[in-house]
C-alpha cells in the first residue's frame, strides 16, 4: 500500500515548502524507499508556461515536455523521483479536465459542483502518482492555507485520508514563527492561527515544520504542541540557512524529521545513509578556488527566473571545490553602460534562454566581449542563439544579422522558425519542448565533457539555426559540435581557437544535480578556473 504525505504552507508564502519537500523526500530515499514527488498549484493558469518569469519565476521542463512549476526543479535536484506530466497539477488543469467531461456529457445531468467534481478530480490526479513501484508519495500543496484558490485541494487531501484510510497518510504543516524585535521574542501566535484554519477543514497536522530566525525554546515547542493538538516531538524546527540550502536536510534529520515520518507511517524504512550529503557540504564548505562568473540576463534582478542555472553553476562549483561568486548582469545595463566596463575581470560569461527582443543587443555585446577576449563562454538556448548571431555580424561581416523573432527585416536571419512552424498561431504549438536526442562530433570540446558522443537533453524554444547559413559559419571558423541524430537541427556551436566557447539549443541546468554536476557546466567552470588562476599568473610576472 503506498502511503502519502501531505505537505501545506501557512501564515506566509515563499516560506520553502518545495526546498522541504524536496529535503524530505531525499531523507527518505536516503532510507531505502521508493519515492514519488507531486504538486498541486492552486493557479488557474493550465501550467506555468505562459507566466512571466517576473512573477511566476523559471518555467522547469521535464523530459516529456511539460513545462511545471519551478519546485519540480527541486525535486529533481534532491531526490531521484521520476517526474512527468502527472507530477504538476493546476486548477486551471483540474477545472479544464472537468469542463471537458462535462462537455462530453460524461456527468449524465447532473450538476457539476466543486464537490464532489472537482475534489473527485483532483482525487484522481493524487492516485496518478500513486503507481505500485513507490512506497510514499510526497504532495506538495501550493499557496498557503486561507487561499480561496487553496480550499479545494485541502478539501480533496482531507477526504482521501477517508478512501485510503488515516494510517496511510501524514499531513505536515509548513509555518512562520517569526522573531519580534520589539517583543524580542519569537512569536507562536501566527502558527497557531494557520493550524486552526487547517483543523477547521478538517485536517489536524501530524507535524509542523517551523521555519524560524531563532531556535524554537523546548518553552516556544510546548506551546505551540499544546494549542495546535501536536505532540512536542513534531514540532519540528527550520531554522533559516544563511550557508546553503543543501543544509536543509541536515537540520531536518537533527530534528528527527525521518524517523518520525518512518514511525508515524509505519514503513519499512533501513538505515540513513547520508555520506554523499555529508560529502557535498564539506566540498561547499572548503573551496579551494574562488571564481566570477557574470550571468547577463534580461531578469537578472529576479533570483527565480533562472533558478536552475544558478543551481547548476553551484554544482559545477561543488564538482572543482570552487566557490563561485556570481554577478548578475542585466543585458540593458550592458547596452547602456558598455561590456568591458561591466564584465572585465570576470572568469566566465554566461548568457541564458529567455523570450522577446528587449536587452538582446547587451547580450551580443556581452557574447563579443568573452569571444575577443578568450573568456570562457556558455550560450544556453537563446544564449546559443545570440553567440550565431554575434559570430554572423562581427565575424562573417553579415550586417544586422538576427534572430527573426527579434528582427522580422532582417537581411541575415541567421535563427528563424523551420517553415513547417510557420502557419502555427497558438501559444506553446510551435515550442519544440522536451527530451531530444543529440549526436555530437567525436573530437569536440562538448563530447570531451560529456564523455559521449550520444546525449539528451531537454529543449524549450521556438526558433532554430537557419541551415541556409551553415556552410558559412563552417568556413569562417565555427564548428557544429552537435547536431540532431538526422543531421537536421544545430544542436551545439563551438569555436575550437577559444579557451572555451560553447553554445546550446537546449537546456542542460535542468538535469544538473548538485552530487552529479552537468559535464557542460563543470566543463565551463574547470575553464573559468583555469582563466582565474592564468590572471594571477600575468599579475605574478608583472
Ligand atoms: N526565444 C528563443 C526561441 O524561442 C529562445 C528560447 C529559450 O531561450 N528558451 O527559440
Amino acid at each position: 500500500m503506498t502511503k502519502h504525505i501531505f505537505v501545506t504552507g501557512g501564515v506566509v508564502s515563499s516560506l520553502g515548502k518545495g526546498l522541504t519537500s524536496a529535503s524530505i523526500g531525499m531523507l527518505l530515499e536516503q532510507r531505502g524507499l521508493r519515492l514519488r514527488m507531486q504538486k498541486l498549484d492552486p493557479y488557474i493558469n493550465v501550467d506555468p508556461g505562459t507566466m512571466s518569469p517576473y512573477q511566476h519565476g523559471e518555467v522547469y521542463v521535464l523530459d516529456d515536455g511539460s513545462e511545471t512549476d519551478l519546485d519540480l526543479g527541486h525535486y529533481e535536484r534532491f531526490t531521484d523521483s521520476v517526474l512527468n506530466r502527472d507530477s504538476n497539477y493546476t486548477t486551471g488543469q483540474i477545472y479544464l479536465s472537468v469542463i471537458e467531461k462535462e462537455r462530453r456529457g460524461e456527468y449524465l445531468g447532473q450538476t457539476v459542483q466543486v464537490i464532489p467534481h472537482v475534489t473527485n478530480e483532483i482525487k484522481a490526479a493524487l492516485n496518478k502518482a500513486a503507481t505500485p513501484d513507490v512506497d510514499v508519495v510526497i504532495h506538495e500543496i501550493g499557496g498557503t492555507v486561507g487561499d480561496i484558490e487553496s480550499q479545494p485541494f485541502l478539501e480533496a487531501i482531507r477526504q482521501f485520508s477517508l478512501d485510503v484510510g488515516k494510517e496511510n497518510c501524514l499531513y505536515i504543516h509548513l509555518t512562520l514563527v517569526p522573531y519580534l524585535k520589539a517583543a524580542a521574542e519569537l512569536k507562536t501566535k501566527p502558527t497557531q492561527h494557520s493550524v486552526g484554519q487547517l483543523r477547521q477543514i478538517g485536517i489536524q497536522p501530524d507535524i509542523l515544520v517551523c521555519r524560524t530566525e531563532r531556535s524554537l525554546s523546548r518553552d516556544d515547542r510546548a506551546k505551540i504542541a499544546l494549542f495546535c493538538n501536536i505532540p512536542i516531538e513534531a514540532v519540528i524546527e527550520e531554522k533559516d540557512k544563511d550557508f546553503s540550502v543543501y543544509e536543509v536536510p541536515m537540520s531536518l534529520v537533527e530534528h528527527g524529521m525521518d524517523e518520525l515520518i518512518v514511525r508515524k507511517l509505519q514503513l519499512k524504512a533501513g538505515a540513513l545513509n547520508l555520506d554523499r550529503w555529508r560529502d557535498l557540504l564539506h566540498r561547499l564548505r572548503n573551496p579551494q578556488h574562488e571564481i566570477t562568473i557574470a550571468v547577463v540576463g534580461k531578469y537578472a534582478e529576479h533570483r527565480d527566473a533562472y533558478k536552475s542555472i544558478y543551481e547548476a553553476l553551484d554544482h559545477a562549483g561543488v564538482h572543482h571545490r570552487a566557490q563561485i561568486r556570481i554577478q548578475r548582469i542585466h543585458s540593458e545595463a550592458v547596452e547602456r553602460d558598455g561590456a568591458e566596463r561591466l564584465l572585465s575581470g570576470v572568469n566566465g560569461i554566461l548568457v541564458p534562454g529567455g523570450f522577446g527582443e528587449r536587452g538582446i543587443e547587451g547580450k551580443l555585446d556581452a557574447v563579443e566581449f568573452a569571444r575577443t577576449r578568450g573568456i570562457p563562454f556558455f550560450g544556453i538556448c537563446l544564449g546559443m542563439q545570440c553567440a550565431v548571431a554575434e559570430f554572423a555580424r562581427n565575424q562573417l561581416g553579415l550586417e544586422r544579422a538576427n534572430s527573426s523573432e527579434f528582427d522580422k527585416d532582417t537581411p541575415h536571419p541567421v535563427i528563424c522558425l523551420l517553415d513547417e512552424q510557420k502557419t502555427i498561431t497558438d501559444k506553446g504549438g510551435t515550442m519544440r519542448l522536451g527530451a531530444q536526442p543529440t549526436r555530437l562530433s567525436p573530437d569536440s570540446k562538448a563530447a570531451a565533457c560529456y564523455g559521449a558522443t550520444d546525449i539528451s537533453e531537454r529543449h524549450r524554444h521556438r526558433y532554430e539555426f537557419n541551415n541556409v547559413y551553415r556552410q558559412q559559419f563552417v568556413a569562417g571558423g565555427m564548428r557544429f559540435a552537435g547536431t540532431s541524430p538526422d543531421g537536421s537541427l544545430i544542436e551545439v556551436v563551438e569555436l575550437p581557437d577559444h579557451p572555451w566557447f560553447i553554445g546550446v539549443q537546449y537546456h542542460p541546468e535542468f538535469k544538473s544535480q548538485p552530487t552529479k554536476a552537468h559535464p557542460l557546466f563543470a566543463g565551463f567552470i574547470g575553464a573559468a578556473i583555469r582563466h582565474h588562476n592564468a590572471g594571477q599568473d600575468k599579475a605574478a610576472a608583472q
